[in-house]
């Protein structure tokens, strides 16, 4: 992972939509690619198979869009909680236990009924790892980088997410030293949910701004 900027390790995807947008065969090509990459590391002793494995494994099970999401249901009950959040991301998302590599310096900003939020890294893919896991393929596209800053409510509209001319529409662009993640609004309906039930409505795109909380049974 490089969280440095402008080394030109982006893949430009043809929809800031798609997820997976590779063939096969570049699937295939990348993979062998990897693997090359990842036998001269281990051949060199610079990394170790075990320790790849591992970090694979944290990545895919322990770190990822649930950290975040328990961030936000706390936001919800606690406006204490919430004001902390506000102020020093860091501290308060360390208050849950969450931190470490690529989330040391964190800005959580608030949507609101007048002003929606939304993130993106313009150079590269800076991502907070330890709320979000790792960054989906649309986010690192040249596509999605590009267009957002120039067209955020065009790309907003892309996503299924059509905003009213009287909504405020922030980007805010995260990078190498300063890491954003958005407070989504909480949804109308949830009052008698608790905290738990809270965090398993909230999803990784909300939690970048490219979609907002529903309640499930509103869900398509
Ligand atoms: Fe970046």
């Amino acid at each position: 992972m490089n969280s440095e900027h402008g080394h030109g390790h982006h893949r430009a995807g043809p929809d800031p939509r798609t997820e997976s947008h590779l063939t096969p065969e570049q699937t295939q090509a990348l993979e062998a690619r990897v693997q090359a990459l990842e036998a001269v590391l281990v051949a060199k002793g610079f990394v170790s198979p075990a320790t790849l494995d591992a970090l694979a494994s944290l990545y895919e099970h322990d770190i990822g869009p649930m950290n975040g999401a328990k961030v936000v249901a706390r936001a919800w009950v606690d406006p204490a909680y919430k004001q902390r959040l506000l102020t020093d991301a860091t501290a308060a998302i360390a208050e849950l236990g969450f931190g470490g590599l690529q989330g040391e310096h964190m800005v959580v900003v608030e949507n609101t009924p007048t002003v929606h939020n939304v993130v993106v890294c313009t150079l590269c893919s800076c991502y907070p790892w330890p709320v979000l896991g790792l960054p989906p393929t649309w986010y690192k596209s040249a596509a999605y980088r590009s267009r957002v800053v120039i067209d955020p409510r065009g790309v907003l509209r892309e996503f299924g997410l059509e905003l009213p001319e009287s909504v405020e529409v922030r980007v805010w662009d995260s990078s190498a030293e300063l890491r954003y993640m958005v407070l989504p609004e909480r949804p109308a309906g949830t009052e008698g949910m608790s905290e738990a039930e809270l965090a398993a409505l909230v999803t990784r795109d909300a939690m970048i701004g490219v979609a907002k909380v529903c309640v499930k049974s509103d869900r398509a």
